[in-house]
């Protein structure tokens, strides 16, 4: 077994062990309840049968689990709440992306960012993708964090936590708005480390972790450790990145203090500072009025509302001119999914022109051989193209009879989409 398949055999052993643990917790739990007895009534119709003894045991048991449940959770709800409201006080580094106006999956926007800073409830409440995808980082981090030890032989540590357990934000010293929860401190003294820096973990999915790796991290990834490093005043840091798919590949990059990006985050933090929390204000809108973002973004009524509407004429326009019958749907969700497929056939063109252009290279590095074991590789080979089709204009211009008995065009009963994204006049 590989190095890496044992890690992850060790962590599988690890996640098992954890299972296990979480049992004993809960049966911990329901024998603390059993003990404490907590009264809690139960409808007469929802009692089993057996004796009446065994039964009210079973009810009472069931009832203390539920209710410590319940508490549990509310707590849970009210720590995230505060931190969701402290959060509002200053840029944490997940939004630099958001301050700059650069595209990240679909978003990225200044003054979607102030209305969120400021507390605006928005037009179109995000679905619950968002909090699941974080759950999943949160999930994930301290495994992310274990295997770049083993990856890199450095050592990290946890940030400083609050009294409530959520990481406790760092603020820079002289510009209280820009904050961070750098997710682990590297620590000087293992891996050849000399200089403490920070490690921001990502995890991501299939297809963006492969592009990760063919053109390197995402917009606002980049921006993330750098940012950390605006705020703790470090000279460098980490960007450690998850597939989550697989054998769990992990790769990391390593970047210095930039100098101009940190005078970037001065310059364009403290306006954004000024006009949000100074004045209470939300900037105007920088992006153009078609831009992908603009169609998917949760505040585009209170935004853009004015253009929308004239959009929504030109699409009712639409309507009546259309052949077919459109029926007029207002589903968020469905906005979302149809401009997020606009945005993978993007991705995937781009993907095919990467593959394209790779394979170019990789025919021209192989030079006149047609069979090659390539040290560090395997094995290639460059074999001839072959098309293997029928000729149908032929065959319709010489035996049209015979190309109408074999022409077959049915309905599979399958269906696509075709879409047509609206442009804002
Ligand atoms: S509608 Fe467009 S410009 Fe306005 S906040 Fe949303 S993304 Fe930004």
């Amino acid at each position: 077994m590989s190095a890496v398949l044992e890690r992850r055999a060790l962590h599988l052993q690890d996640n098992r062990s954890r299972e296990a643990h979480l049992e004993a917790n809960l049966e911990l739990l329901a024998a603390a309840g059993r003990r404490n007895r907590v009264p809690v009534p139960v409808p007469r119709t929802a009692r089993p049968a057996g004796s009446a003894a065994e039964s009210e045991g079973i009810l009472m048991a069931t009832a203390v689990i539920e209710t410590t449940e319940a508490i549990v959770e509310n707590r849970a709800e009210r720590r995230r709440a505060k931190w969701i409201e402290e959060h509002r006080r200053y840029i944490g580094g997940s939004e630099i992306y958001k301050l700059l106006n650069l595209a990240q999956y679909g978003t990225g926007c200044r003054t979607e960012l102030a209305f969120q800073k400021l507390g605006v409830e928005p037009d179109f409440p995000d679905t619950d993708r968002d909090d699941l995808l974080l759950a999943r980082g949160n999930i994930l981090e301290p495994l992310v964090a274990m295997l770049y030890e083993q990856e890199t032989g450095r050592k990290v540590r946890r940030p400083a936590m609050d009294a409530d357990g959520m990481p406790k934000p760092k603020f820079h010293p002289e510009h209280p708005w820009a904050g961070v929860n750098t997710d682990r401190i590297i620590l000087t003294g293992s891996g050849g480390i000399e200089e403490t820096g920070d490690l921001e973990i990502k995890t991501r999915s299939e297809g963006p972790f492969l592009r990760v790796k063919r053109s390197g991290p995402f917009p606002g990834d980049i921006l993330q450790p750098q940012w950390s490093l605006f705020v703790t005043g470090h000279k460098w840091g980490s960007l450690a990145t998850l597939g989550v798919f697989g054998h769990l590949p992990l790769v990391h990059f390593d970047v210095r203090y930039d100098t101009e990006l940190q005078e970037i985050f001065k310059r364009e933090g403290g306006e954004f500072a000024n006009v949000v929390w100074g004045k209470g204000h939300v900037p105007e809108p920088t992006l153009d009025k078609n831009d992908q973002r603009c169609k998917v973004c949760q505040f585009r009524m209170q935004c853009r509302g004015e253009q929308i509407d004239k959009a929504e004429v030109a699409m009712l326009r639409e309507i009546t001119k259309s052949k077919k019958e459109l029926v007029q749907i207002d589903n968020h969700d469905l906005a979302s999914t149809l401009a997020a497929i606009d945005m993978i056939k993007g991705e995937q063109k781009e993907l095919e022109e990467s593959l394209k252009n790779a394979q170019e290279t990789a025919m021209q590095l192989i030079g006149d051989a047609n069979a090659a074991l390539v040290r560090g590789y395997g094995k290639v080979y460059k074999l001839e193209s072959q098309a293997h089709y029928l000729d149908a204009t032929r065959l319709k211009a010489e035996h049209e009879e015979l190309y109408n008995e074999y022409y077959v065009s049915k309905k599979t009963g399958n269906h696509y989409l075709r879409q047509y994204p609206e442009k804002i006049a």
